[in-house]
């Protein structure tokens, strides 16, 4: 009998996403199977992850943070010579963190993956307190270094983020907004060396709404409270600039990330430009 739901155009079982970009439909475990594969593709492509690499997640408990710990677990040759651990970082945010901390701790306890809590020392809310006039800008800054120096500690050869691509257009526009040169002529997604530290992003080719679907299909999504301090950041109005055109011309946020990346290969793999005196976008309003 039909259901009346469209039907997933793999194996004919009920969908439960219609990817607007490519045209087709897809159940639950196509959709699972579909985001593992472009992640797969792209530790590939991007030659990600080397062998013998120890590779630390930066695990902030919310929605991609965690489908990247559990992809990463999955598809990882997990018997070979990667290995997994997870950061979390405590920014101090009152009736904010609590909540994804304890996700992260849940997630990393169940996966079997080493985790570390770090914190900032003075808290964001005693910065913003004492007159920090741009929240996001001074949690970017204070949580790259924490991430940076936990890592190090802990003989991490990468950092794993779970930007995703609507994060990632969003960080080209803010840059384009900001006239940050080298911000906009970085290489994607292996972002700037720091020594001997890359930073990578797996997720970078996963919209959002995939991210998320992949989470509760797999049953390891947690509906969490936003950050305070969200609204105030360039980056949530840039979502909702880019999220519209993503929703009247499928692909755009495609584009826009393949647009910089042909400029940072033009380039070279990145230029001196001027850079923002704001910080790093990429950072920014992405709790
Ligand atoms: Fe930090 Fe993200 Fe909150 Fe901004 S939105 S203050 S970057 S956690």
């Amino acid at each position: 009998m039909p259901t009346g739901t469209p039907a997933c155009d793999l194996c004919g079982q009920d969908a439960v996403f219609l990817d607007r970009v490519r045209g087709c439909h897809l159940c639950g475990d196509h959709l699972l199977r579909d985001v593992e594969g472009r992640v797969r593709r792209t530790l590939w492509d991007y030659h990600l992850i080397r062998p013998g690499e120890r590779i630390a997640i930066a695990l902030s408990g919310g929605k991609d943070s965690t489908a990247l710990l559990h992809l990463l677990r999955k598809i990882l040759p997990l018997s070979g010579d990667v290995t997994l651990s997870a950061i979390t970082v405590d920014e101090g945010i009152a009736g904010y963190r609590d909540a994804t901390l304890e996700v992260a701790r849940e997630m990393a306890a169940r996966l079997g993956v080493e985790h570390r809590v770090v914190s900032f020392g003075e808290s964001l809310d005693a910065m913003v307190a004492a007159g920090g006039d741009h929240p996001c800008g001074l949690c970017g800054i204070h949580r790259r270094r924490a991430l940076r120096r936990a890592a190090m500690e802990m003989g991490a050869t990468a950092v794993a983020t779970g930007h995703n691509l609507n994060d990632e257009a969003q960080t080209v526009v803010m840059n384009c907004l900001r006239g940050d040169v080298r911000g906009f002529t970085r290489p994607q997604p292996g972002g700037p060396r720091e020594g001997d530290l890359r930073r990578i992003k797996p997720l970078f080719r996963i919209p959002e709404k995939e991210v998320a679907l992949y989470g509760m299909i797999a049953g390891i999504f947690h509906d969490l409270p936003e950050c305070p301090y969200a609204g105030t950041a360039l980056r949530s109005e840039v979502r909702r600039m880019v999220d519209r055109l993503e929703y009247l011309r499928p692909g755009t946020l495609g584009r826009i990330v393949r647009g910089q990346e042909e400029v940072a290969a033009l380039c070279g793999g990145g230029v001196q430009g001027r850079a923002s005196r704001d910080g790093d976008p990429e950072e920014q309003g992405k709790g």
